[in-house]
């Protein structure tokens, strides 16, 4: 990608999962799995005659988020009205913010390939999630669109970003520090399905603003993006124009598709809510919440690098997921070999939760059978590569470490006369590479690795080499040769 200079913004939609109800109501927050419209009531429907009153510990959690992003607290803030007509909304207004936001004038600041870069936040506001529309396959081809309207009402936290991306990658590494920050805040959990969405807006060399709505994994946005980027870029090269409009990421096709020319925000005929008041939000409560802000992202990076001695890449890799963070030091804090652990987590373990496409949470064991673990390799009982599939087998089973070596024999053979025993095997059967190896020390190591195979990998392999020469010097003594 060259030339045309790329701008991306971000709209980040947080749910704050750590509420159990509602925002302006008391019904359950709970809706991942229930069956459709059980969690409504006539508030959160918006039914004649029903009033919204705000949850207090709402505003708690999102000052919290604004505090962490640095931003201006408005000590007064507004709720508004956002009209529009669309079946996620049975009340055919959004409670949201407009002027009057909770907070302004923050800043992120990320890193990209060692890199660092701010990004500036341009609002932090609250508002409700509307209703959940649910397609028959495609957005576009579905015969029919079902609603269930048990998200509506759940509190969001809208994070707004300047322009200030520029590429898809920056992108990325904005969103997984937000989420970072959300999970240590303890406000969002990132990883419950649809818990944060993204509307994303790009424009290329100065021109047209091209929004992309609701795009619910970060994956996705930053393929969104690069193909939005490719669109925009072949339109300009043929000379043609860019629309201002609203596309839909379609991710099963991995394009973008047009949805409808971009609303103005005087479409939305924004009024301030009447039935709820300004919020006023005093010192005190800012300071209070201030100083209840656990270790931030940021901070902890600082803290493994010097606490443990890791690099940058290893604390920024174990923070940008809280739950991988804390495993690594509850592991830390029991084998004691910090190192040792960290290699284990970022690239044994998290190799395996990516491939198995879980989540730290979903792991049926604890950092103290890791420990475990790696303390049989210690001791030497298991070998360092047994370690490796025995923690696999973990990551499949949730066994027992001890249990998985046992029923699968795995043990490490460091006994000189049991190794012998396998070394005289292979020397039987391998009789052409024992006479090629009298003759040239390489052909050593290609019998050390017939003996290794032979026990399945699990006999030590300095003492198997020092047994494997020994016996070539020895065939080479018989037959008065000299070693090389
Ligand atoms: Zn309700």
């Amino acid at each position: 990608m060259s030339g045309l200079q790329v701008k991306i913004g971000l709209e980040c939609h947080c749910q704050v999962t750590s509420l159990k109800t509602k925002m302006f109501c008391r019904c359950s927050s709970d809706y991942r799995g229930k069956p459709p419209n059980v969690n409504v009531c006539p508030t959160c429907l918006g039914l004649p005659g029903s009033l919204p009153y705000l949850n207090r510990r709402a505003v708690e959690e999102a000052l919290k988020v604004a505090l962490a992003l640095n931003c201006k607290i408005n000590r007064k803030m507004v709720f508004y009205r956002k009209n529009y007509f669309y079946p996620d909304l049975s009340k055919n207004f959004q409670i949201s913010q407009y002027d009057f936001p909770l907070a302004v004038d923050g800043y992120v600041t990320i890193n990209v390939n060692g890199r660092e870069k701010t990004i500036r936040i341009r609002r932090v506001h609250m508002e409700e999630d509307p209703g959940r529309l649910v397609y028959k396959g495609r957005i576009d081809t579905s015969p029919y669109t079902l609603v269930d309207y048990n998200r509506m009402g759940i509190a969001l936290i809208e994070v707004v970003t300047e322009p200030d991306m520029e590429s898809p990658a920056e992108a990325k590494a904005f969103l997984e520090e937000l989420r970072s920050i959300l999970e240590h805040l303890e406000v969002s959990d990132g990883s419950l399905e649809g818990s944060m969405r993204c509307d994303v807006n790009i424009s290329i060399a100065g021109g047209t603003r091209v929004e992309i709505k609701n795009i619910s994994s970060f994956k996705d946005v930053e393929k969104a993006l690069a193909y939005e980027i490719m669109r925009q870029r072949n339109l300009l090269r043929m000379g043609r124009e860019v629309k201002r409009e609203t596309r839909h990421w379609d991710e099963v096709r991995g394009i973008t598709v047009a949805l409808r020319a971009k609303e103005e925000e005087m479409d939305y005929r924004y009024f301030p809510e009447p039935d709820l008041v300004p919020v006023e939000i005093s010192d005190d409560f800012i300071e209070k919440v201030r100083s209840s802000l656990p270790e931030l992202p940021s901070a902890r990076r600082a803290r493994l690098v010097e606490q443990y001695n890791l690099t940058e890449y290893e604390a920024r890799v174990l923070t940008a997921d809280k739950q991988l963070a804390d495993f690594f030091e509850k592991l830390a804090s029991i084998h004691g070999k910090p190192k040792v652990d960290c290699s284990v987590v970022i690239n044994e373990l998290l190799r395996l939760l990516n491939e198995k496409n879980i989540e730290v949470r979903d792991l049926k064991f604890t950092p103290k059978e890791v420990a475990d673990l790696l303390f049989m390799v210690d001791e030497g009982v298991v070998s360092w590569k047994s370690a490796k599939y025995i923690l696999r087998r973990m990551v499949e089973t949730g066994e027992h470490p001890k249990k998985i070596a046992e029923a699968e024999g795995i043990r490490r053979i460091s006994s000189v006369e049991e190794i012998e025993k396998f070394v005289s095997k292979v020397f039987e059967e391998h009789k052409g590479d024992v006479e090629a190896a009298i003759k040239d020390d390489k052909v050593i190591h290609r019998l050390v690795g017939e003996v290794l195979k032979e026990t399945r990998m699990l006999a030590d392999p300095k003492i198997t080499f020092q047994v494997v020469s020994k016996r070539i010097r020895e065939l080479r003594a018989e037959r008065g040769l000299a070693s090389a």
